[in-house]
């Protein structure tokens, strides 16, 4: 089967509201547009893949069965957005932690592109027309080093302004995630009609029950506006 670009999407404070530490899931919050990023995302027909630092658990503050339970409320998010989340991948380590086992330097913390290689091989991902959008110049540094485009969040410019080296110098900026996402699709827009139209029903499932309960309990409005935290 061909490789298939993706998107990666890192997670605290591009995809949900950074709340240090954080694995309740009632506590998870799309940041404003997310939902209107996923949409559009979503039209795409691309596999979209969250790529996290989650060295909490290398420091004792959660375990991984905790990040299972986040896992299945982004793929809540995203579902209710009309997109499917296609792989969450997330790095346990830090070289200070207390938990033996993740308490080592790793070959996936961004700004190291393990994450994106190991999606790449379980998920048959071309990197190399792949994207990554985040706020983090370690970010743009995983997917550098990963060969994918790089899209920077950076609503005050002041990211920007500390860009000193290529590796870490984004190959777009955008204000927020909405906008990284209308420009992967600009960008994009010349390949997705014939893919779309073999995945559609893989990608656009509103009809699966919980997400059709989640859409209609709510009065959400459009997913293109605000914040967004499905409770329940
Ligand atoms: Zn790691």
């Amino acid at each position: 089967m061909a490789l298939s670009p993706a998107v990666f999407l890192d997670k605290d404070g591009t995809l949900l509201v950074d709340i240090p530490f954080n694995v309740d899931p009632a506590r998870m919050v799309l940041v404003e547009r997310a939902a209107y990023a996923l949409h559009a995302l979503g039209k795409l027909g691309l596999p979209l893949v969250v790529v996290s630092n989650q060295p909490g658990v290398a420091y004792g503050r959660f375990n991984e069965e905790d990040l299972q339970r986040v896992k299945a409320r982004l793929e809540t998010f995203f579902g209710y957005c009309g997109a499917r989340l296609a792989g969450f991948y997330y790095c346990p380590h830090h070289p200070d932690g207390v938990r033996n086992d993740c308490a080592l330097t790793c070959a996936c913390r961004k700004p190291k592109a393990g994450l994106l290689r190991k999606a790449a091989s379980e998920l048959g991902l071309a990197l190399e027309r792949s994207w990554i959008v985040g706020t983090h110049l370690d970010d743009v540094e995983a997917g550098r080093r990963a060969g994918c485009t790089t899209l920077l969040i950076d609503k005050t410019n002041a990211i920007s302004m500390q860009l000193n080296s290529p590796i870490r110098t984004p190959h777009h900026t955008v204000a927020e995630i909405g906008a990284a996402a209308d420009l992967i699709a600009a960008l994009d827009a010349n390949h997705t009609a014939s893919r779309v139209g073999m995945v559609t029903g893989a990608v656009f499932d509103v009809s699966d029950p919980d997400f059709g309960n989640a859409a209609t309990s709510r009065s959400l409005g459009s997913p293109s506006r605000g914040t967004m935290s499905l409770q329940g």
